[in-house]
């Protein structure tokens, strides 16, 4: 599936092509901290269908309890995670599912590092719904 998106501000633009089919939600601690949130939304993309347009993404390495380094891609002016991939010679491409305009689409597949979840983020549907700012 074609995909395209981009950060907050729009100073960085991509187009990829994914498998629908592999959205995933991922609860480690590190998700948590890096997206600012109670969970992550990824997709992977294969590094030769994944295309940056417009602006340079900055990159933090991170080093994961297993001494894996991963580069963690962001907008330099506005702080959107947009992926993260192998912090060298990157095969494939984990895109944040926030920023992809087909995000709706998108539903994911498999929820990983559980043991890590935030016990309520994993049963929302009992909380009231507001359709705007409540
Ligand atoms: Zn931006
Ligand atoms: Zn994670």
């Amino acid at each position: 599936m074609k995909i395209d998106g981009g950060c907050h501000c729009g100073n960085i633009t991509f187009v990829a092509e994914i498998d629908p089919d592999k959205v995933i939600i991922c609860h480690c601690t590190d998700c948590q901290r890096l997206s600012g949130s109670a969970f992550r939304v990824v997709v992977r993309a294969p590094r030769d269908k994944f295309e940056l347009r417009g602006g340079k993404p900055k990159v933090y390495i991170k080093t994961a309890e297993s001494g894996a380094k991963r580069a963690q891609g962001f907008c330099p002016e506005c702080g959107t995670p947009v992926y993260s991939a192998a912090a060298e010679n990157p095969q494939e491409f984990g895109l944040r599912i926030g920023t992809i305009r087909q995000r709706a689409e998108l539903r994911p597949a498999k929820q990983i590092w559980c043991r890590s979840a935030l016990g309520w983020a994993m049963d929302l549907r009992a909380l009231p719904q507001v359709a705007k700012q409540g």
